[in-house]
This record gives structure tokens, sequence and C-alpha cells, in this order.
């Protein structure tokens, strides 16, 4: 595979122990297959949503794994300002250099979010 952006070919990235992700040595982007992020972040839902990825706008960038695939674009957090590139095909989803930090955060915010209105149902 080739990274999107740049056309470099992708290679292997050990992130974790048992995770493997095509990276791009040049714009240190990153390709996770379907389900792959959701493993990353201790999600138990696919994520984001495989629906979300039909109906966005058209990204610029191709599947890498499809190719002829324009990706689409996801975003991911309520203002947003974080836009994940997803293929409507695969559900795979292209990250960017620095993204994967920022999704942390995003996931982060939306769990304590959630347990702040949990807690005040009660
Ligand atoms: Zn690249
Ligand atoms: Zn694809």
């Amino acid at each position: 595979m080739n990274c999107p952006k740049c056309l470099n070919s992708l290679s292997p990235f050990n992130f974790e122990s048992d995770l493997f992700f095509d990276r791009c040595d040049f714009c240190k982007g990153m390709w996770l297959e379907k389900g792959e992020l959701a493993k990353t972040m201790g999600e138990k839902e696919d994520f984001p949503e495989p629906e979300r990825a039909k109906s966005g706008p058209k990204s610029s960038q191709k599947c890498p794994k499809c190719l002829n695939v324009n990706m689409i674009e996801v975003a991911l957090s309520p203002k947003g300002k974080l836009i994940l590139d997803t293929c409507p095909q695969c559900s795979g989803v292209w990250l960017d250099s620095k993204e994967l930090v920022k999704i942390q955060k995003v996931l982060r915010d939306i769990r304590i979010e959630t347990k702040k209105k949990k807690i005040g149902s009660l």
C-alpha cells in the first residue's frame, strides 16, 4: 500500500505489542484497518461508526487499499475540529501524524461528558 498523501510506500509500524499499523515514514501518517482504531482506543463498538463513513463529504484522498475509492470525511468531535478520512468501502481509517493523540483526547472528553450526564440524572 502507498500513502494517500505522498504516495510513498507504507511500512509496518509496531504501535503496541499486538498492533501493527501501516505507516508512511515520510509524513508519519498511518493506515488502520476496520476495527483497529476501536481496538487501539479501547472502544467496544466499531469506531467511527461505519454508517457515518458513507454519508460525509468526499475527501480528496483515495483509500490506499481500495485505490480508486475516495475516502469520506467523518467529523469526530461535535465542533468538527477533528476530521478523519474513512473509506466507505473497507471502513479503514487514514490518520495524519498527530491525529491518534487528538482522537484519544476527544474520546476522553466524550467519556467525561457521558459520566457527568449519568451522575446528573441520578
Ligand atoms: Zn505520507
Ligand atoms: Zn478502502
